[in-house]
Order: structure tokens, then C-alpha cells, then sequence
């Protein structure tokens, strides 16, 4: 058996090899230069542009950029008017942005756990933790997946809440041949760099609801009444704060990066299936991984691919096995700590064992690398790494 890099052994590669990576072309380049030269480097058209664009692909009726994936969060849960008091039902299986937006509007995340298989919110664990208080859900799309969103419209319905769909994974994802962005009331986008396209930092806000909207518009630009001016065209500096908004603007710098990146994301999706199916392939048949599982109707985005261990077939725990694939090169990641687990939570009186299935997933769990720029040496290195480490600590 080969020497594992931790041991001492040789690595399957001599440098890193990230779990995401942007691509950025001469085309992106080409667009972010001429909006830096332009006469406008915020609140310009190509902002303006880039949200056309954004709901063109999506079919969403509205579109809000703001300039990151939190900030559109935080226009969400504002939008539905959460207030202290209120209850908003959460995946724990997903990064803090997606609770931290109930708690800046004083309301209280409250967890349901997640499907076993998918590890999307669980309609189910949903009603039963609906109350009196209950306002909205935050269900994401967990790597990229559709959740249940049939089953969590149903209990909407049934119980008068709203939901925002955190897709922050999941842009070019479909549900039922649907595209993400117009599944649900409210449906918010992150351009990070990890993400499917990126503008360095932003978000969008998607919606239907042309209230929500400009709610979203007047929310990211301190709470002004933006209808104010158009009302009052004699008294050009006069402007009104109507709601205590931020200032979550998006610059036309990140815009025409959006705009650019935006083209190449069914390109970009193809090369990321690709990837998996060589993944599932090679991972499906070891018996001490278990691979991703898709539901019926759902097309992944597969912005993350993670893979949980057997381990009651290996004689190591998940933090030697993560240990063991970085010293190969392997850049793993772990996609996410839950939530109820992290010291503001705890300090909130959060505790853990709440979600079981969502806690025992994440003790097992490792997120492989997987970003169009990959090239099949790459792929092979993390195939190669992968099995020479379970190999190594095969029970
Ligand atoms: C990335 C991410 C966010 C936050 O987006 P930012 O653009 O980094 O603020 C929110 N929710 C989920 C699920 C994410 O993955």
C-alpha cells in the first residue's frame, strides 16, 4: 500500500488543489475595465443591466442587486416584515448567513432538521415546528439541490407562512424543469467567488412580488422613498426615509462582471456535471463512501459536491480523513459546522442534538473540490487521493 503524505509518504500532488475556484476570462476582464473607465461606477445602468439579465435567465418578475448574498438575506426577511416576536423556521445544515437575517430583524430562527438523503430542510420537521409565531422559512438549496419545494409550498399554504429560498447554491439549478429563482415568494442569489458566477461581492433578491421589490430597492439604499423625487420634481434635493435601510448598493464595476460571468454559467454547469459523473462513478462503488442523492425532479446546480464517510467501515474519524486529504494536496472543506452549534447560537440558548440527522451528517461529511476550471488531471488527483486515504484506513 502507498505511504499516505501524512505518514511521510509522497502526495498525489505537490500543490493544493482548492474546493472552489472562480474562473475569471479576457471577456470579464474586457467588461470590468470599460465600467471603470465609464462615467458611472455605482448605481448605474449596468447594474440595471445585470438584474435584466439576471431575471431573463431566471424567469423571476424582479430582480434587486445588493452587494453581497447576506445583505440580499437581510432585504428578504425585511421585505416579509419580520419583527421581534416572530418565528422563522431554518435549515441547520447551511452557512450562519441564512439565520443571521432573521436575527437582524430581532425575530428568532427556530431549526428543522434536514432529509437524510438530500439533506434539504425536511418539510415534515417544518410543520412540526410551526407555532402561533411562525411568519416564514428559510429553506436552502444545500450544494446546489432544489429542495422539497412542493412539499414546503404546501405547508405555506396550509399555514399562511412565506419562503425565502436561500439559493445561494443553487443558480441554474431546476426544480421540475422550473429554474431556481422563481420557486418561491422570495428568492435571494450570492456572487462570491465560490459561487456558480461571481462579482467579487453581491447578491441578488428575486421575487414576484412587486411590493417585496421595492421594499428590496428602498431597503438597499438607506430606506429612501424612491418614488420621492418623481413626485416632487420642483424640489430636486428633497428625498424622503421612509424605513431604516442600509446602504447594501452594488458598484457597475460588479455589475459588468455579473453581466460577463452570466454567459458563460450553462457552459460552466456542464463542465460541473461532468465532474460529478466521473466523481459518482469512481465513489459509487467504494462501500465505505456514500455519494450524493438526488430527489426526483431536481437538476443540481452542484455548486458543492460532498460525499459522507462510512464509518463504521473505517478506522478513523472525519477529522483524520480531512487531515489525511489535505496532506495529499486535496484542498477538502466542510460544508457546515450546524448552526445551533456555533457560541452566538449557544450564547442564544441554542443546543446541540436538536437536529440529529443534520449533526450526524455533518460528523461524516467532507466537500471534494469541484469548479469548472478543473482540468482531468485534477479530477483523476482527487479520485486517486480519495482512495489511496481509504484504502490506507480501511477497517
Ligand atoms: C455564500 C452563502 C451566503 C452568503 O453570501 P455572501 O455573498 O457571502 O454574503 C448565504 N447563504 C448561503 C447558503 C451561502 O452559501
Amino acid at each position: 500500500m502507498e505511504k499516505l503524505a501524512i505518514d511521510g509518504g509522497n502526495p498525489i500532488r505537490s500543490i493544493m488543489l482548492p474546493y472552489a475556484h472562480q474562473t475569471i476570462e479576457k471577456d470579464d476582464v474586457e467588461a470590468v475595465t470599460s465600467a471603470l473607465t465609464s462615467d458611472w461606477l455605482t448605481t448605474g445602468p449596468k447594474v440595471q443591466e445585470f438584474e435584466e439579465a439576471v431575471m431573463d435567465y431566471t424567469g423571476a418578475k424582479a430582480a434587486i442587486a445588493v452587494n453581497t448574498g447576506t445583505a440580499a438575506l437581510h432585504g428578504a426577511t425585511f421585505a416579509l416584515d419580520i419583527k421581534p416576536g416572530d418565528e422563522v423556521i431554518v435549515t441547520p445544515l447551511t452557512f450562519v448567513a441564512s439565520s443571521n437575517c432573521v436575527l437582524y430583524m430581532g425575530g428568532t430562527p427556530v431549526f428543522a432538521d434536514v432529509c437524510a438523503d438530500t439533506l434539504n430542510i425536511d418539510p415534515q420537521e417544518v410543520e412540526k415546528k410551526i407555532t402561533a409565531k411562525t411568519k416564514a422559512v428559510v429553506a436552502v438549496d444545500y450544494t446546489g439541490q432544489p429542495c422539497d419545494h412542493a412539499g414546503l409550498r404546501k405547508i405555506a399554504e396550509k399555514y399562511n407562512l412565506r419562503i425565502i429560498e436561500d439559493a445561494s447554491h443553487s443558480l441554474g439549478g431546476t426544480y421540475f424543469g422550473k429554474k431556481v429563482g422563481m420557486l418561491q415568494d422570495i428568492t435571494t442569489l450570492s456572487f462570491h467567488p465560490v459561487k456558480q458566477i461571481t462579482t467579487g461581492e453581491g447578491g441578488m433578491v428575486l421575487t414576484n412580488n412587486l411590493d417585496y421589490a421595492d421594499r428590496v430597492r428602498s431597503f438597499r439604499h438607506h430606506g429612501i422613498d424612491i418614488d420621492f423625487k418623481k413626485r416632487n420634481s420642483s424640489n430636486l434635493w428633497l428625498y424622503d426615509v421612509v424605513n431604516l435601510g442600509f446602504n447594501y448598493r452594488i458598484t457597475d464595476i460588479s455589475c459588468a462582471l455579473g453581466i460577463s460571468q452570466l454567459k458563460k454559467l450553462d457552459g460552466w454547469l456542464e463542465r460541473r456535471r461532468e465532474i460529478i459523473k466521473k466523481y459518482d462513478q469512481e465513489f459509487g462503488a467504494i462501500p465505505e463512501l456514500e455519494i450524493p442523492e438526488m430527489a426526483p425532479g431536481c437538476e443540481s446546480a452542484w455548486h458543492l459536491y460532498v460525499i459522507r464517510f462510512n464509518l463504521d467501515r473505517l478506522h478513523a474519524n472525519r477529522e483524520t480523513l480531512y487531515k489525511a486529504l489535505r496532506a495529499e494536496n486535496i484542498g477538502v472543506n466542510v460544508h457546515y459546522i450546524p448552526i445551533p452549534w456555533l457560541s452566538l447560537y449557544q450564547k442564544l440558548g441554542y443546543t446541540k442534538g436538536s437536529c440529529p440527522v443534520a449533526e450526524n451528517a455533518y460528523e461524516r461529511m467532507i466537500t471534494l473540490p469541484l469548479y469548472p476550471a478543473m482540468n482531468d488531471q485534477d479530477i483523476d488527483d482527487v479520485i486517486a487521493a480519495v482512495k489511496k486515504v481509504v484504502e490506507a484506513y480501511r477497517a
